[in-house]
């Protein structure tokens, strides 16, 4: 472990092995935000930036054909600005609302990941500095709703916070305290939780002080599948083997089963691996689990990109045979599972999932 700054320790290995930061890209007078000047003390010997906006980063993004650009960039850049709009979204599927973000981009490199499709491909981790803001936007958001009266999928009692869509809550958690802060707000409030899913295990998130108002969603899929597709990721089995810690720390942790990637012998995969959960997990992290249940979509432009750097999981995730196409509003096309058998294929997953993990409900497949 290694002492960074305002106290925080972090696994020194799990750090350097995603981030050697050269150069932070930051909005003007960015070291007004005391979240900004610990980001900065962190990384001392880096190259500062100034630029307009953290959106508009000349020659950052843009670039879908540089890939070695792109994933060297995860590990080089950070940047940091201030979240200027913030409102929480509605959702329903996972959560009931989506977070403002503290944080988006990722230093992992899943090649399936629609964020860099989103952010011009290269995609370093944003820090957003004004995190006082979002916590106290978000505090009021919850204050409003009141009591949830009527259980959904995404919580039977709490309204669900999604924190965490446009990045990996336990690699923004290397970088600053954003979630910390997050985790903190979560655990004094009557009637809300946080959520995020993740594929890194981050063991200093262990030494946060969740009260079981925070849902961290490990996710996980066959381990040989997870070898070329989770790209700079923790493998599934330290996943499993962290999920009773995580309990035990206070954390309520549920399953992202996603994105699930069919091939020849894809159940038989997904049977081992539930196997492991059963055979991994204390009896009181099983009788809290929840699953979410997501299928691959693709997309050309993706697929594209991804031949140029790594042609080999495009074997699992581009399957003409099996998906059919829909343009979307933008003109590119996504591909999905062809139906009824994508139909099927859910309640293949599911029945195996009710029969590995019966404890384990799911609170939606698709
Ligand atoms: S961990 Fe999540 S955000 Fe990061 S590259 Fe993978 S899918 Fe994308």
């Amino acid at each position: 472990m290694t002492t960074l700054g305002s106290n925080r320790r972090v696994p020194a290995h799990l750090a350097d092995r995603l981030l050697d930061v050269r150069r932070i890209y930051h909005e003007r007078d960015i070291e007004r935000f005391p979240r900004a000047r610990q980001v900065l003390e962190r990384y001392p010997d880096a190259e500062r930036i100034e630029v307009l906006s953290h959106q508009a980063i000349p020659g950052l993004y843009g670039n879908a054909g540089n890939v070695a650009d792109w994933v060297r960039n995860k590990r080089e850049v950070l940047v940091l600005g201030e979240k200027k709009s913030l409102s929480a979204r509605r959702n329903e599927r996972s959560s009931d609302w989506i977070a403002p973000s503290t944080a988006n981009g990722c230093a992992m490199a899943c090649s399936y990941c629609y964020v860099p499709r989103r952010k011009g491909y290269a995609n370093p981790i944003t820090v957003f500095t004004n995190v006082e803001k979002i916590t106290g936007y978000l505090e009021r958001h919850a204050a409003r709703q009141g009591p949830k009266t009527v259980p959904n999928q995404c919580d039977p009692v709490d309204w669900v916070y999604d924190i965490g869509e446009n990045s990996d809550c336990s690699v923004d958690a290397l970088v600053s305290d954003n979630v910390r802060d997050l985790v903190g707000l979560f655990a004094g409030l009557p009637n809300a939780k946080a959520s995020f899913a993740t594929k890194l295990v981050n063991r200093e998130l262990l030494s946060y002080e969740p009260r079981g108002r925070t849902r961290v969603r490990f996710s996980l899929m066959p381990d040989e599948t997870s070898k070329l597709v989770d790209i700079r990721t923790s493998r599934i089995s330290e996943r499993i083997a962290a999920m009773d810690d995580f309990v035990e720390a206070g954390y309520e942790v549920h399953l992202n089963l996603s994105p699930v990637i069919v091939h020849e012998g894809w159940l038989a995969d997904w049977a081992v691996l539930l196997d492991q959960v059963a055979d991994s997990t204390s009896e009181r992290t099983r009788a809290q689990l929840a699953a979410e249940i997501i299928f691959l979509t693709h997309n050309e432009e993706l697929h594209d990109v991804n031949l140029g750097w790594h042609p080999s999981g495009e074997e699992l995730l581009w399957r003409p045979d099996l998906q059919q196409a829909k343009r979307s509003q933008s003109g590119q096309w996504n591909v999905r599972y062809k139906s009824p058998w994508k139909g099927r294929w859910v309640q293949q997953l599911t029945d195996l999932l009710a029969e590995k993990l019966p404890e384990c409900r799911v609170r939606y497949a698709f």
